[in-house]
């Protein structure tokens, strides 16, 4: 079971992972963007630290809540809105649970993941962060109906989602501003990708 407190230590994980990868996720971002997807998610999730704390949410469909309008107000750029949508869907597919079993769990990032795609519109093999999450949750639906604890179950996600991310490598970017390199997007790893793989280590260590 996901109880609200370890809802609270996944986002104080992301906090510290972000603002630890800033400057790698921004060199990532300055090969093939525009430098700024590490300052985005630290300046990101340094406000959902503050928003957390000065608000209490009380339950985790809240605090999922809290997250979304809080990266949707404070990043710039296109994973705000995309990122944004992924906790707003894991808030509306939490309403009224106290905690989560792992078939919730399930659930949320799956519609979660449903609303990057639906407002991104990226498929796998558009060197973006869907191809470590459309991975990932191929993975979290084998391992879903096993008796796995959640938190071995999200550590092989994050395996999935690590080799999405190293996927992207050889890719031709065909959707944000990456895709305005063409051939030359090639050879780098998407700093999006990237910032998913951290998002699901941090569940694998705090649920
Ligand atoms: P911006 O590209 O606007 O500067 P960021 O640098 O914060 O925004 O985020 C870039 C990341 O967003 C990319 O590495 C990619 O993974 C992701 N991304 C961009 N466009 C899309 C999209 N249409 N669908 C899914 N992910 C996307
Ligand atoms: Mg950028």
């Amino acid at each position: 079971m996901l109880s609200l407190e370890q809802a609270r230590k996944w986002l104080e994980a992301l906090t510290a992972v972000y603002t630890r990868q800033k400057e790698y996720l921004t060199e990532l971002d300055s090969a093939i963007g525009d430098a700024d997807h590490g300052v985005n998610m630290a300046r990101g999730f340094s406000a959902v630290a503050d928003e957390v704390q000065k608000q209490n949410p009380q339950t985790i469909s809240a605090l999922m809540k809290l997250v979304s309008m809080t990266l949707i107000r404070t990043v710039g750029g296109a994973s705000g809105p995309l990122y944004g949508t992924f906790f707003l869907r894991f808030s509306q597919a939490t309403d009224g649970k106290d905690a989560l079993s792992t078939s919730d769990v399930l659930h949320a990032l799956d519609e979660g993941v449903k609303g990057i795609l639906q407002r991104g519109k990226a498929q796998v093999g558009d060197k973006t962060m869907v191809d470590a999450w459309t991975p990932a949750m191929k993975r979290l639906n084998e391992l879903a109906s096993s008796d796995m604890p959640l938190s071995e179950i999200m550590q092989n996600v994050t395996k999935a989602a690590e080799e999405g991310m190293l996927s992207t490598i050889p890719l031709v970017a065909k959707r944000g501003r990456a895709s305005y390199l063409g051939e030359r997007s090639k050879d780098h790893q998407d700093p999006g990708a990237t910032s998913t793989v951290y998002m699901l280590q941090a569940a694998a260590d705090t649920w």
